[in-house]
């Protein structure tokens, strides 16, 4: 039975690799039958900042990945948060420091450091832990009485050195790694009665039956030491299997995407736009920027894997039945974010003419646009194929609904010729004289004055956009004029030449 998770520590906004994480978890669960985990891994309250729980799930609501259990999801194998489980853990590493895979340390910091300095790259590993203060070096009674002290302590894993580990991963094959190498990892502080990420980890996933581990390429260090301790529990044979996921890369491809690159290179890096509680800095958000939650995981699916054909736009579902976790890139995808805009480009083509007006009404009322709901829906109708953000559309379009109050100077010195007032004039007295203003009318008794006078097709049109649109921008000039009607357009016109 396939139980995935997605676990993230409440240490700030979500990023957007954590997001794809929980994308590619969400499609290999859907894909298999299988149940989706929501679990806060807040062990560290060091780096605890208080909303950033509220804000994931703010975040997969938008982006409608749904799971099955978890924190504010329910479920039968809580709590699911961690700092909510302590009695839990404490069971599990007595169970380790009982069976002789952990032991007990009583190294200051201060002593750490020295160590740190006398050896150089010190790790506290099988080699080194003879030269420590615990329970390994110092007799039983002597640990007790520390204990009884007071004294505060960690619990260590005990690497057994001379090991093969198999990490069986199902995107990089088999990662085998010797367990000399590997440090005798904290696994529990007595200072604050809590496991680290590494226990914490380990002891939920088996208690929350999770059978694959799809997490980010960063963790992968770490998997030979989750290895040894499913061996240590004993919990080999419902060990999950494994699959690190690339790393997302800054847009030139050199180094990892931080979490700082987002507004430094002008994009994103963040689902919602997230006030840091700590330093009140602000950073940009995929929903307030305007992107589409189906174009923002269009985008993440890609990124790392893909269906090995052309197709690039998929619904959640269509992903759902292609996404092949087996298939991902060991190597690093590029966070190229312009693909980003593309796809909300290619969603906004995609959407119904009226789905795009009704986002744009607002914008449009908010500026006094008093046009009926219908005349907005003509305008994102000639329009929409021109810009990849709802909110490009204003600057794109105010002038349906808002005459021109200048004239663009550049536009004016080319397109504005010595005839322009006389031909225009002309023009006036020609449309007056038309009662059904439709384009097709129009188009064809304006061409037909042009004709019979011999006047230049180009220069008529060019100074006439300039008239109503205060620019040489926008749609064919008949679709203007007809969409203005017959009153707006001359008016437009006289404004102009007078
Ligand atoms: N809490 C870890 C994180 O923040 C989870 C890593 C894992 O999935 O094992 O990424």
């Amino acid at each position: 039975k396939v139980r995935v998770r997605f676990a993230p520590s409440p240490t700030g906004a979500l990023h957007i690799g954590g997001v794809r994480t929980a994308l590619y978890n969400y499609l290999f669960a859907r894909q298999h039958g299988g149940q989706l985990v929501f679990r806060i891994e807040d062990t560290d309250s060091n780096r605890f900042v208080p909303g950033a729980e509220e804000y994931i799930i703010e975040s997969f609501k938008w982006l409608g990945i749904q799971f099955d259990e978890g924190v504010s999801f329910g479920g039968d194998k809580g709590p699911y948060r961690q700092s909510e489980r302590r009695d839990i853990y404490k069971k599990y590493v007595k169970q380790l420091l009982d069976g002789g895979s952990a032991y007990i340390a009583f190294d200051t910091p201060q002593e750490l450091e020295a160590k740190r300095a006398e050896i150089q790259n010190f790790q506290y590993d099988c080699h080194t832990r003879q030269q420590m203060r615990n329970s390994l070096t110092m007799s039983a009674e002597e640990v007790q009485a520390l204990i009884a002290e007071g004294k505060q302590y960690v619990v260590r894993f005990k690497v057994e050195p001379g090991q093969e580990i198999l990490v069986n991963d199902m995107i990089r094959g088999e990662v085998h790694v010797k367990s000399d190498i590997v440090d005798d990892k904290v696994l529990y502080k007595s200072a604050d009665e809590l496991p680290t990420y590494h226990l914490a980890n380990i002891v939920d996933d088996h208690l929350m039956e999770i059978s694959h581990v799809i997490r980010g390429e960063e963790w992968l260090p770490s998997a030979p030491l989750h290895v040894m301790l499913y061996r240590a529990f004993g919990w080999e044979d419902t060990m999950p299997r494994f699959a690190h996921l690339p790393l997302l890369l800054k847009p030139d491809g050199k180094g990892k995407l931080s979490k700082r690159d987002g507004d430094r290179l002008g994009f994103p890096v963040f689902p919602l736009e997230w006030h840091d509680p700590k330093t009140g800095e602000v950073s940009s958000g995929y929903r307030e920027s305007g992107y589409f939650p189906e174009a923002v995981i269009n985008f993440l699916a890609l990124l790392g894997w893909n269906p090995g054909t052309e197709q690039e736009m998929f619904t959640l579902d269509e992903l759902v039945k292609l996404f092949d976790i087996t298939k991902c890139s060991k190597a690093g995808a590029r966070f190229a974010y312009e693909k980003g805009i593309w796809f909300n480009h290619e969603y906004i083509l995609k959407k119904s003419n009226e789905e795009i007006a009704s986002l744009f009404e607002p914008i449009c009322r908010e500026h006094g646009v008093s046009d009926s709901s219908e005349r907005i829906l003509q305008v994102v109708t000639m329009m929409k194929d021109r810009v990849s953000f709802v909110k490009e559309l204003w600057p794109l379009c105010s002038f349906f609904f808002e005459a021109p109050t200048a004239y663009d100077e550049k536009t004016a010195k080319k397109r504005w010729k010595a005839d322009s007032v006389q031909q225009l004039t002309e023009l006036i007295d020609v449309l007056e004289g038309i009662d059904d203003f439709s384009l097709e009318n129009q188009e064809k008794i304006v061409h037909e004055w042009i004709e019979q006078k011999e006047y230049k097709l180009g220069n008529i049109m060019n100074a006439w956009r300039l008239t109503l649109v205060g620019e040489g921008k926008g749609p064919g000039m008949f679709d203007i004029s007809a969409f203005l009607g017959k009153e707006e357009t001359i008016a437009r016109m006289k404004k102009a030449i007078e």
